[in-house]
């Protein structure tokens, strides 16, 4: 079994996973945030091998063509994608989990092999506030904003690939029911049993090696 919980956070651009994801990375300390590979170009706030590994074209290839990626896609006319070391080094970090930031291509294909991975799909409380936040963020030109905006109706009819939605009206009241979700999947029988089967074998839980 998958020790490591994966947990996929989805959004249309502008909803706020990252300010979201951000916030859930200081909660969850022995959580990780799977940085992806990508053709865009750096934001002005962005940290190469932080916030993205950004590559160029020709680069992003080589790797589908190692089969260096767990999923890729090309979103807003950019390709993107996940690799698959980036279980390795959570796994070998020692991490309890793991958030995807990515969209529902990308979901879709982490759910086909990998079944148990979470899925959480961010909603925005209107499509105008999207558009404000979209704009409001002033990191793209308008160019990128509208092609972003637009795509917004596409991702949010994929909904239906993720296990829960929660809806960021409130940040802080959206960041509670985040976390209430991994505390949730953190608590499920399947990943709790062997704290049960421990007690009724040791009285307590096993001490660890
Ligand atoms: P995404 O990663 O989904 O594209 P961001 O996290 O970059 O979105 O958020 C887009 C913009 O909206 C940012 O300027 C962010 O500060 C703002 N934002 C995020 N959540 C909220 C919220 N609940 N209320 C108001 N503004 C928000
Ligand atoms: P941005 O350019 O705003 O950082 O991201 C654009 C979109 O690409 C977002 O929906 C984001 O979730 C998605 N994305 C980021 N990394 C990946 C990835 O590795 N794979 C996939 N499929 N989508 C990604």
């Amino acid at each position: 079994m998958e020790d490591l919980l994966l947990l996929i956070i989805s959004s249309p651009s502008g909803a706020g996973k990252t300010t979201l994801t951000r916030e859930l990375l200081r909660t969850f300390p022995d959580f990780t945030f799977s940085v992806s590979h990508t053709t865009r170009k750096a934001r002005q706030t962005e940290v190469d091998g932080k916030d993205y590994h950004f590559v160029s074209r020709d680069d992003f290839q080589k790797q589908v063509d190692q089969d260096a990626f767990l999923e890729w896609a090309e979103v807003h006319g950019n390709f993107y994608g996940t690799g698959r070391s980036e279980l390795d080094r959570a796994r070998k970090q020692g991490k309890r989990g793991i958030f995807f930031d990515i969209d529902y291509q990308g979901a879709r294909q982490i759910k086909a092999v990998m079944p148990q991975a979470c899925g959480v799909f961010i909603l925005p409380p209107s499509m105008e506030e999207l558009e404000r936040r979209l704009r409001g963020r002033a990191s793209e030109d308008e160019q990128s904003i509208e092609k972003r905006f637009k795509k917004a109706r596409l991702e949010i009819e994929h909904y239906g690939l993720f296990d829960y939605l929660v809806v960021n009206d409130d940040l802080e009241q959206a960041g509670a029911r985040l976390r209430s979700v991994i505390y949730s999947e953190l608590s499920t029988r399947k990943r709790m049993a062997t704290h049960a089967e421990d007690l009724l074998r040791y009285g307590r839980l096993e001490p660890k090696s």
